[in-house]
């Protein structure tokens, strides 16, 4: 999503652009994802600072998150790093930061949505988040009025009997849920992110499988090597979610990039039940949504290697409760879906140039909001790349802010 979005962005400015891939465009992580255009989604997804919460989340006890401790040598640095960006104060600027972009998503993406006719995937439903216990929910409640007052963000407060209405079919006790409506949300990421890719193509883009890791730099510019010879230009943007680092180290650019995995499977309904929003269980940090394939479940943040064998417990956790909230039957899948959150200790994308390597920028670290903030990001870095004024002021993105 991140570089196709790009892509498009530069082309509309009148940019020759080559899209290369190693895979067809959307196959990754933007194909998994829970489909959601976080409208909301102002506040950073921060590092817990209660001891409480972060010994439950490093044991394993929440369905929220799981720990490889086998990475734990390896993950100190970027986790200490994160927490460091939990304090209130540091919170507050994150979402200062993201709030321009967060704004925008939508009106970035509706217009590729129309021309590259995947309109019928949008639902403007909103989602809602459900609560089975009273006091999670007064504290969601709270938070939802923070954000309310602090960054405009509408939320709707629900009884129990209101969240059976706009969900007739969810199950068991529900003390209740809030709505947030201005979010989005699509019934098949992956198809939009190739639609996207499909339009830039009919506007006369070009798109290449190769492999990125091969990127290296010339007198005049930037080169990939692919058998049929090399592709060259002056100026090339990495934006290679997750994998972003591996090229980028090759080349010499340290950045702190880590991942916070996630899964997905799809489920059947059972008898006449639909879902008619994204429902987001918020006790248990999962999202069920609706999605062509099926009931789409996706689960929260794993810390581990991006690259470990996957392993799905919290799958294995949340599922028997998606179970007793909506009538789920078979799961579709042979097996989990596994993707990577690329993310930056801010939990804010990086969007600019490399300071000293003429020609060379980054769009990545989206994190949880990559999907929602592709077509918003590409249009940023186009202005930049191209001169134009940008829309709002690039520097909280840059790539030197870690040092
Ligand atoms: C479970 C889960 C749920 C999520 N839900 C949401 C949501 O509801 N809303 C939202 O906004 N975000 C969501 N996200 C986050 C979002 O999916 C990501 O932030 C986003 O997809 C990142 O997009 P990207 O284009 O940067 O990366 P990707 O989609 O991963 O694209 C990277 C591309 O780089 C290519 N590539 C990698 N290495 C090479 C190489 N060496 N050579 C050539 N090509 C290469 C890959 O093939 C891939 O096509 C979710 C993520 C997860 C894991």
């Amino acid at each position: 999503m991140v570089g196709v979005s790009a892509a498009l962005a530069l082309q509309a400015r009148g940019r020759k652009v080559v899209l290369i891939d190693r895979r067809p465009a959307a196959d990754e992580t933007s194909h998994g994802n829970a489909g959601l255009i976080q409208r909301e989604g102002i506040a950073p997804y921060a590092f817990p600072r209660s001891l409480g919460k972060i010994l439950s989340s490093a044991l394993n006890m929440t369905p929220q998150a799981n720990l490889h401790w086998r990475a734990v040598p390896w993950l100190v640095p970027f986790l200490y790093h994160y927490w460091r960006y939990g304090t209130p104060e540091r919170i507050a600027s994150t979402a200062t930061a993201a709030k321009p972009l967060v704004e925008r998503s939508i009106a970035e993406h509706e217009p590729l949505m129309e021309a590259a006719s995947v309109q019928h995937l949008l639902r403007r439903t909103g989602y809602l988040k459900v609560y089975r216990n009273e006091s999670a929910l007064d504290v969601e409640l709270a938070e939802d009025e923070f954000a309310r007052r602090e960054w405009g963000v509408t939320s709707e407060a629900k009884s129990g009997d209101e969240v059976r209405m706009l969900e007739e079919h969810l199950t068991g006790p529900i003390a209740g849920g809030i709505l947030m409506p201005q979010p989005l949300s699509v019934s098949d990421p992956g198809a939009v992110g190739k639609a996207y890719a499909d339009l830039f193509m009919q506007r006369g883009g070009t798109f290449i499988t190769a492999d990125a890791s091969t990127l290296r730099e010339t007198a005049d510019g930037w080169q990939v090597l692919r058998v049929e010879g090399p592709i060259s230009a002056r100026d090339v943007v990495v934006a290679l979610g997750p994998w972003s680092d591996t090229v980028l180290r090759r080349i010499g650019v340290k950045l702190p990039f880590f991942v916070k995995r996630g899964y997905h499977m799809h489920y059947r309904a059972l008898g006449n039940a639909v879902l008619s929003r994204p429902v987001i269980d918020g006790e248990n940090g999962y999202v069920m949504s609706a999605m062509t394939a099926g009931i789409r479940l996706t689960t929260g943040a794993e810390f581990a290697r991006r690259d470990a064998a996957a392993t799905p417990v919290q799958l294995g956790k949340v599922e028997p409760k998606a179970r007793a909230l909506f009538p789920l039957g078979d799961r579709v899948d042979q097996t989990p879906w596994l993707g990577a959150r690329p993310c930056l200790p801010d939990m804010l994308p990086m969007i600019g140039q490399v300071p000293s390597r003429r020609g060379l920028w980054i769009d990545s670290g989206h994190h949880h909001l990559g999907f929602t903030l592709g077509p918003v990001s590409g249009r940023l870095i186009a202005e930049m790349m191209t001169g134009a004024e940008p829309f709002t002021d690039p520097t909280p993105y840059r790539v030197d802010r870690f040092g």
